[in-house]
Order: structure tokens, then sequence, then C-alpha cells
């Protein structure tokens, strides 16, 4: 096996090191951001193209792929099969400061950017859409609520914990509320300086290993959604239980558990933000986090694409290979494009956000449309693969499995399609 990535830098470095971590003071200084323009010889600007990444962005999307490769691919099949997230995988994406991207280096974050963890999210998920998602939620959600909302007190506890060793999960869907997600009935009771919390959740991400939940809880019902709270409760705190994992169809080493709230008591200063909040926080982060899925998605449909090509190049029939045949190309040019759109969407979201301009229609676009072409890559792959594309001794059909979630969690390709339309609605207005 290669040496640990964290080493390779690692001599001169405090405490966790990753090579694009705590060692970057130098690079970020140097190339945080790709150029923003150029100037020609002819004294004409241009700007460089989408894909453009900045001395760190690359480094940090070579190394994870090799990352990917050396350390999670070998249990990719097992983890499916046993439907477990395997412990070593967990262990090493913390090492590795996969967990805490934009965490700042004060808190042992990795101290890097929003596209970089999109970066990340995709080299993960061309090779486990599972560990992605485990990847996408902490960075994407949970690290950016603390980073964003917490105290001093807050952020030195949770921020330093998450970068190291602890997995969060972001819990706002009931048995009753999913895409209408405010509608949410768990209940928080305010007594002298602590909360009683009383509902259940349900399709929390990664519960089983989760060591801190951020969950919405209505402390003002009569106020509707402006009741809605965020607070931060402790995996061991009591009256809290986390329910058997869902047997899903795909993700299954990615867990997804109901919680049980019984008279959980939690005090006033685990609040996260301000009181009544919780919903602008929660929609906030979901766009936001929609990206993420969008660049999981992106990373899942290039993943199949790349474990299929070899193939239809080797395969022969009728005297050739496979790949010869016109009505082979011409549907492998095809989902190539749409793969090569998807990520100029996904790229384009990121880079808005990431300047500070509006980017929510951008998010949604870029969700919806490569939610889209995972699926159609992956049918694709598997009729391109013909029998053996339809058998566990290749990894095709679980992409295929694994892809179908995108039109569904963080908002639905319905809700995604919803909003678009909204903001369309609106640039008509005057
Ligand atoms: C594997 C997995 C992981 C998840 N992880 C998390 C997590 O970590 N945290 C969390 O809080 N939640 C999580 N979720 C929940 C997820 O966000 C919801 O499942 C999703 O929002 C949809 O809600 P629902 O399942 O209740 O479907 P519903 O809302 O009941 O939707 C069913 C169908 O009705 C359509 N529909 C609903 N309303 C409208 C409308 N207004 N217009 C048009 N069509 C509509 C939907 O598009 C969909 O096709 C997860 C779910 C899964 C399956």
């Amino acid at each position: 096996m290669a040496a640990p990535l964290v080493r390779i830098f690692s001599k001169s470095c405090r405490q966790i090191c990753r090579p694009w971590g705590a060692c970057q003071a130098g690079w970020r200084s140097r190339s945080t951001h790709p150029a923003t323009e150029t100037s020609t010889d002819q004294g004409v600007v241009s700007f460089p193209p989408l894909q453009t990444f900045s001395e760190e962005e690359s480094m940090m999307k070579e190394a994870v792929k090799k990352y990917a490769q050396e350390r999670i691919a070998p249990f990719v099949s097992k983890m499916d099969e046993n439907s477990v997230m395997d412990q070593e995988v967990l262990t090493s994406l913390f090492e590795q400061g996969l967990m805490g991207i934009e965490i700042d280096p004060e808190y042992n974050g990795t101290g890097s950017t929003f596209f970089s963890s999109i970066l990340v999210i995709e080299e993960l998920a061309k090779v486990d859409p599972s560990v992605a998602v485990l990847c996408d939620i902490q960075n994407t959600l949970i690290n950016t609520l603390f980073s964003n909302l917490g105290t001093a007190a807050q952020k030195e506890h949770y921020l330093n914990r998450l970068s190291t060793d602890m997995v969060g999960s972001f819990c706002l869907s009931e048995a009753e509320s999913g895409s209408d997600a405010f509608s949410l009935k768990t209940r928080a009771e305010k007594h002298k300086d602590y909360y009683i919390i009383n509902g259940s959740k349900m399709w929390i991400s990664n519960a089983e290993h989760a060591g801190v939940f951020l969950v919405m809880a209505n402390v003002d019902p009569s106020a509707g959604y402006k009741g809605i709270t965020c607070f931060i409760v402790d995996r061991d705190t009591e009256g809290l239980e986390i329910g058997k994992k869902e047997n899903k169809l795909g993700l299954r080493s990615s867990s997804t558990c109901p919680l049980n709230f019984d008279n959980v008591k939690v005090p006033e200063k685990n609040i996260l933000g301000q009181i009544g909040q919780g919903y602008k926080y929660a929609i906030g982060m979901l766009n936001e986090g929609r990206i993420g899925i969008a660049a999981q998605m992106i990373g899942l449909a290039q993943g199949c694409f790349d474990n299929t090509i070899p193939y239809t190049r080797q395969r022969k029939q009728f005297g050739q290979r496979i790949f010869d045949f016109q009505g082979m190309q011409h549907q492998i040019a095809h989902v190539a494009t749409q793969i090569e759109a998807g990520r100029l969407l996904t790229y384009n979201a990121a880079r808005l956000k990431e300047a500070g301009r509006p980017f929510i229609k951008e998010a949604c676009m870029a969700k919806y449309f490569t939610a889209e072409v995972a699926s159609l890559t992956t049918s694709k792959c598997i009729e391109w693969m013909g029998g053996v594309g339809f058998t566990k001794d290749y990894p095709i059909e679980k992409y295929y499995r694994d892809c179908k979630i995108g039109t569904i969690y963080e908002g639905t390709t319905n809700i995604q399609l919803s909003t678009m339309a909204k903001f369309i609605d609106k640039e008509y207005d005057h």
C-alpha cells in the first residue's frame, strides 16, 4: 500500500497535516483562486475556461483521486454487500483532512475552499458515491453551519472534533414532512435554561456513525415555520434513540436511520444560531448542499463511464471492437457530452457561490441535470456492457443503483424544477 498522503509533507506541519492542509500557508496565499482574467498579447482581456483550477485545487483533486483508488476502492464492493461503512475508510477520511475541508486550521481543519470540497466529492464519487455523500454532508452542511453560526465555545468544541474524528448528521426530514420540510412536528419546549425535545426524524444520513446531530425542531408551533430552531444534540444525550438503518436500493454503505426524541433535554447553549431562524439556515445550507449532490452525481457518472469504455474497446463482436460500431460511438459521444455539460453546470454554480453571487437557480439546475445525466449514463453503461453489465462481477450495476438517490434527497427533482421556475417567472416580471 502507498504511503499515506498525510505523511508526504508532514515533517514541518503541526498536528494533523495534509498535503493541502496545514502546510498550505505558502500555497494558499499564492493561488487559492484561479486567475479571473488574463491579458493576451493583443491587449484583449480573456477569461479562463470554467475548468481552470488553482494550484491548490489541482493538487487536491489529484491527491484525492490517488487516495480514493488506493484506500477506498478495495473496500467498495464489500461495503455495498454488507451495507456497512468500513471503519478504516472513515478513519482515513479524517486522516486525509477530507472531513474538515473548509474548516479553519485553527480548529484542525484543512482551511481550503468550497470549490475544493466540490472537487473532492466528485473524485470520491467516481469510486464510491456512499463515501462521497458522507464527506459531502459533513463539509457542505454540518461544518458550514457550525462555522457560520457557532459561538466561540461551540466552534472550539465541535469544529475541532468534526475535523478530526466526529461525524455530524443533518436532521430536517420527518415521516410526514419531506418536500414540505417546514411542516415538521418535532417540538422543543422551553424550560428554565434548557429545552425538551420530543418527536422523530427520518432518513438521517450517517446517523450510524454520527457523534453530533443538528436537529431542526419547532419552539413555537403557533409561529409556524418561524418557530423552527436548530439544536445541537450529542449522540449520548438521554432519550435520543437511533433506529435501525434502512435497507436501501443504493448508497448501501451510507447509513440512513430514523431518530426518536423522547424528552431529550438540551441546554439553551446548544442552540445553533438564533431562535426561530432554523428554516433560513436549512434553506441556505440546502441551496449550497445541492451543488455537492451535483458533484456526487457527476463523479458517479464519470466513474461509471470510466469503468465501461475500456470494456467496449476490448470486447469484439462481428470481428470488431464493439466501440467501433457507429451505433455505439454516437451513444458514447452523446453521454460524454451530457457528463461534460453537467460538470460545467456544477462548477459554474460552485464558482458563483464562492464569488458571493446569486447561485440558487444554477444550483438547482446543476442538481437536477446531473441526476438525469447519472441515470442516463449508468443505464447506458449497463447496456454497452451487455450481460456482464447486469452482474456484480463489474461495478456498473452499483452505480446504476446508487444514482437514483440524486432525484430524491436535498430536494426532489420536482422541487428543483419548481424553484427554477420561480426564478424564471421573476426574471420576466418587468
Ligand atoms: C438515502 C436518503 C438519505 C437522506 N438523508 C437525509 C438527511 O441526512 N437529512 C434529512 O433531513 N433528510 C434526508 N433525506 C430525506 C430527503 O431529503 C427526502 O426524502 C426528500 O426531501 C423527499 O421527501 P419525501 O421522501 O417525504 O417525499 P415526498 O415529499 O413525499 O415526495 C414524493 C413525491 O411527490 C413529489 N412532490 C412533493 N411535493 C411536490 C410539489 N410541491 N410539487 C411537485 N411534486 C411534489 C416529489 O417530487 C416526489 O416525487 C434522505 C432521504 C434518503 C432517501
